[in-house]
């Protein structure tokens, strides 16, 4: 077990880019023959089925490879690691790493010349009213207002790109052909959605290691364009990796939906905060939801925010404590 205090250092994992067994990993893959290996057993891979193998003989067919020996070698070197025999099949299938290492090929990882140009929306501003844009560039899909500032209203973006962020979030190119620019808004949202909660709820999405959380807060906050901090809400929590040191931040306001009774309070108005990737409308209309939460420095010391949801006339209050754990939820 690691260090858990807050003040831990990071993770010897850190480090471990450093050990042979990794840069070994990667040594093994820098050959293209090996990559088409695994290729040529994860097409002819079938989830539902038993047998997952390929044989040698077809391995040597699908890669297209003239020297058997030579071939021999490869699965050799790959053997162990990344692939295993199947002798009941006479063949080779792939181990659980390779198969991860493969959907991430699929899934276009490493590849940085995807872009979706600034495509307009049916969603506006909620700040200034214009309308909106999805924009994708190096594995970030964004959806930026062109008219004003977005999140950031007190910092200098001239030369940013696109220019006024309202949310981003890194996406596999793969994945953009399948939606329509509005679709992306909400597959953005759900992506944005499963990453917060997971450092909200301890685990780093890239790399699996443990999160320290905190709230930040701009003591001097003019919310029209604050210079002081550059952000939009004046309080934000604050998501950071021990072990990559992936860093994300979230307004308390949408943290409140991963509270059951502020689900259950909507669900009571009859209102769902449920939405899939492609419930655009959905997304939209959670998204006004959230916006309308009212968030409360309530203390400092020890820290303390709350943050409250109404409607019809009810309400519900939530409160968070320094490490940006729920304390309580009261309704009324
Ligand atoms: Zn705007
Ligand atoms: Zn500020
Ligand atoms: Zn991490």
């Amino acid at each position: 077990m690691s260090d858990t205090g807050s003040g831990a250092q990071p993770h010897a994992a850190a480090t471990r880019p450093h050990d042979s067994a990794v840069t070994d990993a990667f040594g093994l893959l820098g050959d293209g023959t090996r990559l088409a290996v695994l290729l040529a057993i994860w097409e002819a891979h079938d989830p539902a089925d038993e047998d997952n193998s390929l044989s040698f003989s077809e391995i040597f067919e699908r890669v297209d490879y003239d020297d058997p020996g030579n071939l021999r070698y490869h699965l050799g070197k790959l053997e162990g690691q990344f692939i295993e025999r199947a002798p009941e099949h006479d063949g080779y299938a792939l181990r659980v790493p390779a198969q991860k290492l493969v959907r991430d090929i699929v899934a276009g990882v490493g590849d940085h010349d995807e872009r979706l140009e600034p495509t307009p929306i049916d969603q506006r501003c909620p700040f200034c009213g214009a309308g909106t844009k999805v924009s994708y560039r190096e594995g970030i899909l964004f959806w930026a207002c062109h008219e004003c500032d977005g999140m950031t209203p007190g910092r200098d973006f001239a030369s940013f790109d696109p220019p006024g962020p309202l949310a981003a979030v890194s996406f596999d190119p793969a994945g953009l052909d399948e939606w329509t620019a509005e679709e992306l808004r909400a597959a953005l949202a759900v992506r944005g959605r499963r990453r917060t909660r997971e450092q909200f709820e301890g685990l780093c999405p890239t790399c699996s290691g443990q999160v320290d959380a905190r709230f930040d807060w701009c003591d001097d906050h003019d919310p029209d364009g604050c210079h002081a901090c550059g952000l939009r809400w004046r309080v934000g929590a604050r998501f950071r990796c021990r072990t990559c040191e992936n860093y994300g931040g979230a307004s308390p306001r949408r943290l409140a939906l991963f509270h059951p009774a502020v689900v259950s309070f909507y669900d009571d108005h009859g209102v769902s905060t449920r939405f899939r990737a492609d419930e655009y409308e959905r997304a939209k209309a959670v998204y006004d939801l959230v916006l309308d939460h009212e968030v409360e420095l309530v203390a400092e010391d020890p820290v303390r925010v709350a943050v409250t949801a109404r409607h019809d006339g009810d309400a519900i209050r939530v409160t968070f404590d320094e490490d940006v754990q729920f304390v309580d939820a009261t309704r009324g």
